[in-house]
C-alpha cells in the first residue's frame, strides 16, 4: 500500500552490505529510525508465512549515547506497521540474535555502531533467523523511498532476557581445572552479560571496562587492532591470567591473549575450535574466510575435518554454514559462529567460553597451545584506500592477467593466489572504498617474493602498494 506520508528517502551512503550504518546527524537521523522500523515491519508482515495474526519483531540497542533515541523511533515505525515489538533494552548484539530464537520472533533489529567511534550508530537485522543483508537491505531503501508500507496498530512490551542468556550460555560450560582469566568489555555492550556468565564460573575472573560508556574512555572498542588489547595484555600479566579475552563494541566479535600476553588472531583460535568440534563431529565442514592461515585449512583436514574456504563478510558466513549445516565457521575478523550445540550465530562471549572449556579441560596452557600451531609468517591484513569505482575492477584486472598466465588462483572471493612460496590474497572490501591484502609463506624470504608478487600485480593495474598498509578491520 501506498503512502505519501510514508515517503522516506535514505542517504544513499548508509544502506551497506551487511548493515545499516552512518554518522548520527549527519548521514543517520531518526526520521531514518522511523523509516527503518516502518518498512522493515512491512517487510517481516510480508514475509510471514502461515496464519499467525500478528508478527512479533524483537528490538535492542547497544550502549552509544544516541541509541535509546534510535531505538524509540523505530519502535514508532515498527508498531505503525502493525508490528508487534518487544523491546529488550541495552543489549549485545548476540543477546539480540538469542532473543529472536528464544522468543520464536518473526524478525530482530539490534542498534548498533558495533566497534566504530561514538559519533557512528547503525542497525544490525535478522529476518526470522537469518541474517537480512546484501539485496534485502536495498530492497528496504526501495519500499521507502515509495512509500510502499503496511499499516496498523502494533503491540510494545518490554523483557529482560539475560537471565535465559546468561543461562543457555552456561549450559554448554564443561568443568574443568580453575583458571584465571582477564576478560575486557571494551566500554561496549557485553558489560550487561558479563557479570552474570563469570560469577557463576570456576575460577577467578576480573573483569576491565565493564561500565558500558558509548563514548568509549579506556580504547577503541576493536579487539583485533593490538594496541586496543595493551590493557588486557597488561592485566593478563599483572595478575598472572591464564589467558585474556576481549570483544569489540557489541560483542560479535573476539580477541584473546595468552598467558605470556601474546595475541591468538581468529585463524589461530579457530584451530583449536575445530579440533574441538571435530573430536565428536568426525568430517564434519568447517568454514574460514579467504584471509584466514593455510595452516587453519590443513589443520582442519589433519583433525579429520573437512575444510571450506568461504567469502569474508559474517552474513555471507553464516547463510553458508546453515546451507551446509556445519558445525563451526569463522572469519579472521574474529565473528566465530558455533552451530554444534548453539545456535550458529556470533556470539564473542560464547566462544570464550568455549576456548575456556578447552583450556580449562586439558592440562597445557594456552601459551603452550600457541606455541605448538604451526608457525608460518604472514602479513596482517592489509588494507589500503582505492577508489570506490576502481576496486573490484582492479580485483577483475589482477585475476584476468593472472588466469592469463597460468597461475594458480582461488576467486572464491578476490585472489588468493598459490605459489611454492605459499600465497597472496587481494580483494575489494565490500563495505569501504579499500582493497584488502595479505600473504603468507614458510618463512621472510618466501613472504617477501609474495609481498613483491602482489605489488606486481597491482603496479599493473596502476595501483601502488602503499609501505604502511596497516592492520586492522
Ligand atoms: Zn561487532
Amino acid at each position: 500500500m501506498s503512502d505519501n506520508g510514508t515517503v522516506h528517502k535514505f542517504d544513499p551512503t548508509i544502506l551497506r552490505e551487511y548493515d545499516i550504518r552512518g554518522i548520527v546527524g549527519t548521514t543517520l537521523y531518526e526520521a531514518d529510525a522511523r523509516a527503518i522500523g516502518r518498512t522493515f515491519g512491512t517487510m517481516v508482515r510480508r514475509q510471514r508465512k502461515g496464519n499467525k495474526a500478528v508478527s512479533k519483531v524483537v528490538l535492542g540497542y547497544d550502549g552509544r549515547l544516541s541509541s535509546p533515541a534510535l531505538a524509540a523511533a523505530c519502535v514508532e515505525g515498527l508498531v505503525a506497521a502493525g508490528v508487534d515489538v518487544v523491546r529488550i533494552g541495552l543489549v549485545s548484539t548476540p543477546m539480540l540474535y538469542f532473543a529472536v530464537w528464544h522468543l520464536e520472533a518473526d524478525g530482530g533489529i539490534q542498534i548498533t555502531g558495533s566497534h566504530n567511534p561514538p559519533d557512528f550508530n547503525g542497525y544490525k537485522m535478522m529476518m526470522g533467523k537469518k541474517p537480512f543483508f546484501g539485496a534485502d537491505i536495498q530492497k528496504l531503501g526501495v519500499l521507502a523511498g515509495k512509500g510502499d508500507v503496511e499499516h496498523g496498530k502494533g503491540n510494545v512490551e518490554s523483557k529482560d532476557i539475560l537471565a535465559d542468556y546468561a543461562g543457555r550460555l552456561l549450559n554448554d560450560v564443561k568443568p574443568g581445572r580453575k583458571l584465571k582469566v582477564a576478560w575486557d568489555t571494551g566500554n561496549g555492550a557485553v558489560g550487561v552479560s558479563i557479570r552474570a556468565v563469570v560469577d557463576k564460573l570456576p575460577g577467578e575472573h576480573f573483569v576491565l571496562n565493564e561500565e558500558v560508556d558509548g563514548t568509549f574512555p579506556a580504547h577503541h572498542p576493536d579487539p583485533t587492532v593490538p594496541k586496543n588489547l595493551e590493557q588486557l595484555v597488561s592485566e593478563v600479566k599483572r595478575r598472572g591470567c591464564d589467558l585474556g579475552i576481549a570483544f569489540d563494541g557489541d560483542g560479535d566479535r573476539i580477541g584473546a591473549v595468552d598467558g605470556k600476553g601474546r595475541i591468538l588472531w581468529g585463524d589461530q583460535l579457530m584451530i583449536l575450535w575445530a579440533r574441538d568440534v571435530l573430536k565428536d563431529r568426525p568430517g564434519a565442514t568447517i568454514i574460514a574466510d579467504v584471509k584466514a592461515s593455510q595452516a587453519l585449512f590443513d589443520e582442519i583436514l589433519r583433525a579429520g575435518g573437512t575444510p571450506l574456504m568461504w567469502k569474508t563478510g559474517h552474513s555471507l558466513i553464516k547463510n553458508k554454514m546453515a546451507e551446509l549445516k556445519a558445525p563451526l565457521a569463522g572469519e579472521m575478523s574474529g565473528h566465530i559462529f558455533f552451530a554444534d550445540t548453539f545456535y550458529g550465530f556470533d556470539d564473542a562471549l560464547y566462544c570464550g567460553l568455549r576456548l575456556l572449556n578447552i583450556v580449562a579441560g586439558g592440562s597445557q596452557s594456552l601459551a603452550s597451545m600457541r606455541d605448538k600451531l604451526p608457525q608460518l609468517v604472514n602479513t596482517p591484513e592489509l588494507r589500503f584506500d582505492t577508489p570506490e569505482e576502481r576496486k573490484f575492477k582492479i580485483v577483475e584486472e589482477v585475476k584476468a592477467r593472472l588466469k592469463a598466465s597460468g597461475a594458480k588462483v582461488n576467486d572464491i572471493d578476490g585472489v588468493r593466489v598459490s605459489t611454492p612460496d605459499g600465497w597472496w590474497l587481494l580483494r575489494a572490501s565490500n563495505t569501504q572504498a579499500v582493497l584488502v591484502a595479505r600473504c603468507e609463506s614458510a618463512n621472510e624470504a618466501g613472504l617477501n617474493r609474495l609481498k613483491s608478487d602482489l605489488r606486481t600485480a597491482l603496479e599493473a593495474s596502476g595501483v601502488a602498494l602503499p609501505d604502511d598498509a596497516s592492520a586492522g578491520y
